[in-house]
């Protein structure tokens, strides 16, 4: 109730709702630049820039911030405060706004899961956080995943001088777990891929009384997803900040218990002497994390889902008018869940493989990034511009048709 009301108070401030009404949503011209740019720094570099087709990839540099969170990064530059100060104030108030205990700003996902980690091993002993990774003496070092929620993210739990545990059903589980099991880890978007399911498997970490993690890294929207978790009994919650919430990429959130927040954030800079030093976000960051959270809470999420079904349906439509081309638009359950568009096209009639198609996209002007395999090129939309779907749709269909 209390957040639903916050939420809602969010919308009605001009300042952080306003200018992302229905009303900016509509395609139209590319947004413009903002703060107005000096130089033209990408052109001086002579690199490409590009229509984002593709989605939330880190090669790809994520996504774009939101004019809000750039006026809150821009803004963070102009004076001075204390680095565990900052990180008090907006962990308090991402925890009021997202109804958990405790939260913090990481240098991303990744980041999120090696100080979460490090945090359910050192507990609030700065020398057992001086001795990670190397020295994991009298601390728990084990965590215990399923063989289907494996994922080359999960180096981030080895960082912290942990040991992955892999198990596939419930029995094997309760089986692993013994006195050096520091942590149960969940792979949100595998959740309907593993045999343990969220409800087994929260109810066996509560019996055995290990913190579980959940990586929800790439899993908005839904922004119902941002309390899902630990509202599930989860003891800690990551997200990237870069993806869709559309904050800094370079920024991330760990949600959670108060005191494994607490012991997470030992490892965090400005502490010298830990595994976390390197994982720096500063005021900039962390600052615009919290806008970003506070814009993602206020958006119109229906109006969101509209556009980007209506850029689906355009750029599906157009590639489809080209005989022996098939689409199919579908929605990934958890994890990138948004309106896609598989493109196919018979490889006898249209003399083209994806890759070739990709890389004219890539090579046209302007030049546009799209992703997917050996069988079809793959497009979303929400990582783009409003408008630049108009481009897509001419772009892939002038080049199908070869
Ligand atoms: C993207 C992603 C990460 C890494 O997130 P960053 O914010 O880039 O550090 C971790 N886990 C999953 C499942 C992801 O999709």
């Amino acid at each position: 109730m209390k957040r639903r009301k916050l939420i809602k108070q969010l919308s009605a401030l001009p300042i952080i709702g306003g200018f992302l009404g229905t009303e900016t949503l509509v395609a139209g011209p590319a947004r413009k630049v903002f703060p107005k740019p000096r130089r033209d720094y990408y052109k001086e570099l002579g690199l490409r820039t590009y229509i984002n087709a593709a989605g939330t990839y880190t090669a790809l540099t994520g996504c774009l911030m939101t004019e809000e969170v750039v006026d809150a990064y821009t803004y963070a530059t102009s004076q001075y405060v204390a680095l565990d100060e900052i990180q008090d104030k907006v962990g308090e108030r991402l925890a009021e706004l997202l109804g958990c205990e405790a939260a913090t700003v990481t240098a991303g996902a990744f980041s999120a899961i090696t100080l979460g980690t490090a945090g359910v091993m050192t507990g609030l002993d700065p020398e057992k956080a001086a001795r990670i990774p190397h020295d994991v003496t009298g601390m728990k070092s084990e965590v215990i995943m399923q063989k289907d929620h494996m994922i080359g993210y999960a180096h981030a739990i080895k960082n912290a001088g942990a040991t992955i545990i892999q198990v596939e059903t419930r029995r094997e589980l309760e089986k692993a777990i013994n006195e050096n099991t520091a942590m149960l880890w969940f792979l949100n978007a595998n959740n309907f891929r593993g045999k343990i399911q969220y409800k087994e498997f929260i109810e066996v970490g509560k019996k055995y009384n290990i913190p579980m993690m959940n990586d929800a890294a790439a899993d908005v929207p839904p922004v119902e997803n941002l309390w899902k978790y630990t509202d599930m009994g989860f003891d800690l919650v990551c997200f990237s900040g870069g993806k869709g919430l559309k904050g800094p990429q370079s920024a991330g959130l760990l949600l959670g218990k108060k005191d494994l927040i607490a012991a997470a954030r030992l490892s965090a800079p400005p502490r010298g002497d830990t595994v976390g030093r390197g994982m720096k976000v500063n005021k900039e960051e962390i600052l615009a994390m919290l806008v970003a959270v506070e814009n993602y809470l206020s958006r119109d999420h229906e109006a969101d889902w509209k556009l980007w079904e209506s850029q689906i349906n355009l750029i599906s439509e157009s590639a489809k008018s080209i005989s022996g081309v098939e689409t199919e638009i579908h929605v990934p359950d958890i994890a990138n869940h948004v309106p896609s568009l598989r493109v196919r096209w018979d490889q006898n009639k249209i003399g083209l493989t994806p890759d070739d198609v990709r890389q004219a996209l890539r090579e046209g002007h302007p030049s546009i990034e799209t992703v997917g395999g050996k069988k079809s090129v793959d497009i979303t939309t929400w990582m783009m511009n409003p408008g630049e779907e108009r481009i897509v749709a001419a772009r892939l269909k002038e080049t199908l048709k070869g």
